[in-house]
């Protein structure tokens, strides 16, 4: 009986972080495309958007924005700022 209730819960759980996921996923998914809520990413995160020519220094991919055209580098985790 325990394990059912544990097994419910989990389930709610899961379902409650896929749909919070997709909520956030499905707009940034819109802005890394077509810099759609660019105000929100872009001015708000900080989420740069490297134009289409990055270079390699040696140490980590450099690049500059397309949106302020600030220099941006890329870090490990593949995330520009
Ligand atoms: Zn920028």
């Amino acid at each position: 009986m325990s394990k059912v209730v544990l097994g419910d819960r989990l389930m709610k759980a899961l379902l409650i972080f896929v749909a919070v996921e997709c909520i956030w996923i499905v707009p940034a998914a819109l802005y890394l495309k077509f810099g759609l809520f660019k105000f929100f990413y872009h001015d708000l995160l900080g989420w740069h958007m490297p134009i289409e020519d990055e270079s390699y220094d040696g140490v980590s991919f450099t690049s500059k924005c397309r949106y302020c055209g600030k220099e941006i580098i890329q870090d490990s985790q593949g995330n520009w700022f």
